[in-house]
């Protein structure tokens, strides 16, 4: 048995349980056992929250953690101890490894080498197709049974229609979501940032926006066909949210994420930055309008959760030019900072929106414990620190990526501690 651990002295802000102010939490056995204030400590060991922020642990619903296969560029340990030091007590692993967790014992393994990091909570998704090759569906119930959360061939979209019908009914059967990477191939031909007036300038190949907003359409009228539950990862255009905020007013069981780099930052710094693959990821920095409606749609919640899409790589296969080098960027350790200091410190995005986009809304949309702080959920905490300022140093992560299109980016706000299952895991230092 693990002591408790009584949270002192900070302000907690909970929307799910309506709290909002200067409570203590108590944590005992894995389990928030109280919120009050004040707490007698009991015996109980300390933490002085003093000037902290409390949070239910933030939940990341997309991560690229590389193992198996890719170790050279993440592992689950290192990947897991990114996510906590980035204040997330909980991330879901997506399955496009090596080999494809598409069965039962890749779903065992992940789970199993995420319990043993003993940081965060590593969640796996499997994928909907056997190898991600889009033909026939993988075996649900198997991975359902050893540990998966949701399904997604992420990295690539669900072409096939009547596959993707038949994935969100037998999803339904298991009650996971199917999570759609949204992109029509044939329309964004791998092109390496999006279409629009920086790529004809830069002369470069572009992904035009209605090579994701076809596929959230299509994908929508399918899911209104059917049952079963329907997310969205990384979505960055405004076409997919209007789509999206449609659905939603027709009762449609949609969820869907957006990341900080999509919310943040627009296909101009691709130019800025004179072709730098830090802003090279899928789907591309979009234009200032598309930015502009992803944010409403964070504030109005036609957008759930904010996801990293944390997709590291070795930095050899990144040093090379714009065009050759692979998608991804990596997100854990600056996602909750960049979004605070740009977004919530500039009074766009309300405090209570922000937990709920971090930690409520995502345990929602893949029925996750965890969420809220009322008595009797897990003990996962995000601590953070709302004056804490600091510059984004990349050689400094505990991820082993070093692509981050924040690099040098000065922010106040950052975690100042992440609790697991009622136990420290990390601590700013
Ligand atoms: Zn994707």
């Amino acid at each position: 048995m693990t002591r408790d651990l009584l949270i002192r002295g900070g302000t907690v802000v909970d929307p799910a349980h309506g709290r909002d102010g200067a409570f203590d939490v108590l944590l005992r056995d894995g389990r928030v056992e109280a919120v009050d204030a004040p707490l007698p400590a009991d015996g109980a060991l300390v933490f002085d929250a003093g000037g902290l922020l409390v949070f239910p642990g933030f939940i990341d619903l997309h991560v690229h953690l590389r193992e198996p296969g890719r170790e050279d560029a993440e592992t689950i340990a290192s990947g897991a101890a990114a996510a906590a030091a980035g204040g997330f007590t909980a991330v879901c692993a997506m399955p496009n490894t090596d080999p494809v967790n598409d069965n039962r014992t890749v779903t065992a393994f992940v789970a199993a080498r995420g319990a043993e990091a003993g940081t965060a909570r590593v969640y796996p998704v499997g994928a909907v197709t056997r190898g991600r090759r889009g033909e026939e569906l993988a075996e649900f119930g198997e991975m359902r049974s050893a540990g998966a959360v949701a399904l997604s061939d992420d990295g690539d979209w669900v072409r096939d229609g009547d596959l993707l019908r038949r994935a969100l009914e037998h999803a339904g059967l298991f009650a996971m979501p199917v999570v759609q990477h949204a992109e029509d191939p044939s329309l964004s031909r791998g092109a390496p940032m999006h279409e629009g007036a920086v790529s004809t300038r830069l002369g470069l190949a572009g992904q035009p926006a209605v090579g994701e907003a076809a596929a959230v359409a299509r994908d929508l009228l399918i899911a209104r066909l059917c049952r079963g539950r329907l997310h969205f990862g990384h979505v960055s255009t405004a076409l997919s949210v209007s789509s999206i905020r449609e659905a939603k007013e027709r009762g449609l069981s949609v969820t869907a994420e957006a990341t900080p780099h999509h919310l943040l930052l627009t296909d101009e710094e691709v130019a800025q930055s004179g072709y730098s693959t830090r802003f090279k990821m899928n789907p591309p920095l979009r234009e200032a309008a598309d930015v502009r409606a992803l944010v409403e749609g964070v504030i109005d919640g036609t957008i759930d959760a904010i996801a990293t899409d944390h997709a590291p790589h070795h930095e050899d296969d990144k040093a090379v030019e714009f065009e050759a080098a692979p998608f991804g960027v990596v997100g854990l350790e600056t996602a909750a900072a960049v979004v605070y200091d740009r977004l919530v410190s500039s009074g766009s995005l309300p405090l209570r929106r922000f937990v709920e986009l971090f930690s409520t809304g995502p345990a929602k949309a893949f029925g996750l414990p965890g969420g809220t702080l009322a008595a009797g959920s897990p003990a996962d905490v995000t601590l953070f620190d709302p004056r804490h300022r600091w510059t984004i140093e990349p050689a400094k992560f505990s991820t082993l990526g070093r692509s981050t299109p924040f690099a040098g980016w000065s922010v106040v706000g950052a975690p100042a501690a992440t609790i697991v299952g009622g136990r420290i895991v990390w601590r700013r230092t």
